[in-house]
């Protein structure tokens, strides 16, 4: 089964080695492009379709990698590999300062701010005497690797598919990591995000870094296979062909790259070579073919070419790893009736509505804890304050010994504060284990190199172990290698468990763990929860089924519009009558 996955990368593969060997120097120079344009995608790929942040200013990035080698090497006369290390610098300075001012925006802002990034640095290459101004710079060298130079279409074809091939390589390993799977995660948006302890701006930041030197590298080889640079490709209409090829590609994937570079490039071809026999306006008909192809991708294929191929094949097996250390534990220092969770006077405004007020009480170690009341009465906003997740407007928020109140989501959850949502929040394209996997972010250490070069497989195999683990002790082992997308309701919710039991948490918090779950994985979800408590764990749930509450919890706070009304143990809380009236209705 293994062999059949691998199929259509092999068969690439072999096609890309005996290229030169069948074709004539034309179509050797188009794979060249495609190759070079393949790495600028490649960036978009990350960017976009796994981080979901659309840009429409990277060819600006691929010119300031050609401009910055092609300055330094034609106009200084310096050497080519310096020039790469320019060209990787300045992009990813350039990546850096631009993204710190603009990836805090949301919705369409960020795209808007790279179209009027991606139009101002044609402007800029245009205007400054010292790269040529609108008629570029021309006298670039070769790249030579010892003396071996890279003049030459075939020697420059090997290297530039030898290179790609190695930096996809390193993609690939990059995202099947721990900081990998965080760029995965970005798509779950920043509540989900920063609950796994992740730091959602930086991690932005890192991958539009990435795919801005990735568009560089593009850039650095482009100018030394043009051996010329002017400001022209570097415009807004190129980068909207690259977004383009990773949309027609596969933006989820990173063969997508080379294949969406190849399939535009050819029709961009063909177009060239079949247009003029009709019509003397080509040039302006090439635009509307392309307007057309953009507008029918997003209406029919959205996914793109890879995806739609990978469906045929069968999805690789899950490896389960064998005897690994088992992660460190995360250490319980709570001593059982010591307070983990003090609320003093908690209160959120929406506006005139205060949709929590004043609230107090304490979760002591080793507690299961139920939080219940009417809709709207305020309980998730009050989780959202214990997590971080929102500000309280007054009150004080004290996990352990610290105070937490003002700390952001993702240093609560550093510290040991796990939970689930009650619109659940999962990557539905990944799979069971990987999203598990990101339940152990907090307990990791891998960097971005580490895992590129795979230095992080003993982590790694400890986190798939965890993962599993947990997996298995909400009844969803078997199905680790699935897509959590394919998963019904109840299971999402269970798999939320999984992930949060990953974190090794110290405090778990529930949003209706038990809403939408059939009966068989009602006590699954019971059975865990009372494993936990006598493994020492404190938890804090909210719940509407009220049987499964009363027979769980060892305390209830009750809160109506905002307000606690009671606390107690069960059987107190089933007696109150104040409950009674607001809440529990017939159903004591
Ligand atoms: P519960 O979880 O108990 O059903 P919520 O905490 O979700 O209640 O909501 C409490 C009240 O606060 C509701 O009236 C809800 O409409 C309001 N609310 C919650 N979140 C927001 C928000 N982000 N903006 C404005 N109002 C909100
Ligand atoms: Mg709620």
């Amino acid at each position: 089964m293994g062999w059949k996955s691998r199929l259509p990368l092999g068969l690439a593969i072999a096609f890309i080695v005996v290229a030169p060997a069948i074709f004539g120097s034309f179509t050797i120079t188009l794979m060249n492009y495609i190759g070079i344009y393949a790495f600028a995608v490649l960036g978009l790929v990350l960017l976009t379709g796994v981080g979901g942040l659309t840009s429409f200013g990277q060819a600006a990035f691929v010119g300031i990698g050609a401009y910055a080698t092609a300055w330094y090497t034609a106009v200084h006369g310096g050497s080519p590999w310096i020039g790469l290390l320019l060209a990787l610098l300045l992009t990813g300075l350039v990546a850096t300062i631009l993204g710190a001012a603009t990836l805090r925006l949301g919705g369409h802002f960020l795209p808007l701010s790279t179209i009027a990034w991606g139009v101002a640095i044609f402007f800029l290459f245009g205007n400054i005497d010292a790269i040529g101004r609108y008629s570029g710079l021309s006298g670039i060298p070769a790249i030579t690797i010892g003396p071996l130079s890279l003049g030459g279409n075939t020697a420059m074809y090997c290297f530039i598919w030898g290179l790609l091939g190695f930096v996809m390589l390193l993609c690939r390993n990059l995202l099947d990591s721990r900081k990998g799977r965080a760029i995965r995660g970005l798509r779950g948006g920043i509540a989900m995000v920063e609950s796994l302890a992740i730091d959602f701006f930086r991690m932005r930041l890192a991958v539009f870094v990435l795919a801005g030197m990735l568009a560089g590298l593009s850039g650095w080889l482009y100018a030394h296979m043009q051996r010329y640079v002017s400001p022209a490709p570097f415009d807004i209409r190129p980068s909207i062909e690259l977004l383009l090829m990773a949309l027609v590609g596969g933006a989820g994937h990173i063969a997508g790259a080379v294949v969406g570079a190849a399939a535009i490039t050819l029709l961009k071809n063909a177009l060239q070579d079949v247009l003029p026999l009709f019509t003397r306006y080509s040039a302006q008909l090439e635009v509307v073919a392309f307007g057309v192809l953009f507008v029918v991708i997003l209406q029919k294929a959205r996914a793109g070419i890879v995806p739609m191929i990978a469906r045929y094949l069968p999805r690789p097996r899950l490896v389960v790893p064998g005897q690994v250390p088992p992660l460190a534990r995360r250490g319980r220092p709570v001593v059982s009736g010591q307070a983990v969770l003090t609320i003093q006077g908690a209160t959120k405004r929406f506006g005139a509505l205060a949709a929590v007020n004043d609230v107090s009480f304490e979760v002591k170690g080793g507690e299961v804890l139920g939080l219940i009341g009417p809709n709207g009465a305020g309980k998730s906003t009050l989780l959202n304050l214990i997590t971080g997740t929102a500000k309280p407007n007054a009150g004080r928020i004290m996990f352990l010994d610290d105070e937490v109140t003002k700390l952001a989501p993702r240093d609560i959850a550093g510290k040991g504060v796990a939970r689930t949502f009650q619109h659940v929040k999962l990557r539905p394209n990944m799979t069971l284990l990987d999203n598990t996997l990101l339940g152990t972010y907090s307990r990791t250490r891998s960097g971005f190199l580490a895992g590129a070069i795979r230095l992080d497989r003993e982590e790694e195999k400890s986190a798939q172990c965890e993962a599993l683990q947990q997996l298995k002790r909400v009844g969803l082992a078997e199905k680790a290698g699935e897509l959590a997308g394919s998963l019904p309701l109840g299971q999402q919710r269970l798999l939320e468990v999984a992930r949060a039991l990953a974190a090794d948490p110290v405090l778990v918090i529930l949003d209706e763990p038990a809403a939408g779950l059939r009966s068989l994985e009602k006590q699954i979800l019971s059975r865990l929860l009372r494993t936990l408590r006598n493994e020492g764990m404190t938890i804090v749930l909210v719940e509407h089924d009220m049987e499964f509450v009363m027979n769980l919890v060892d305390r209830i706070v009750v809160m109506d519009f905002g307000s606690k009304l009671a606390e107690g143990v069960p059987a107190a809380i089933r007696a109150e009558p104040r409950v009674q009236e607001a809440y529990l209705g017939g159903v004591a």
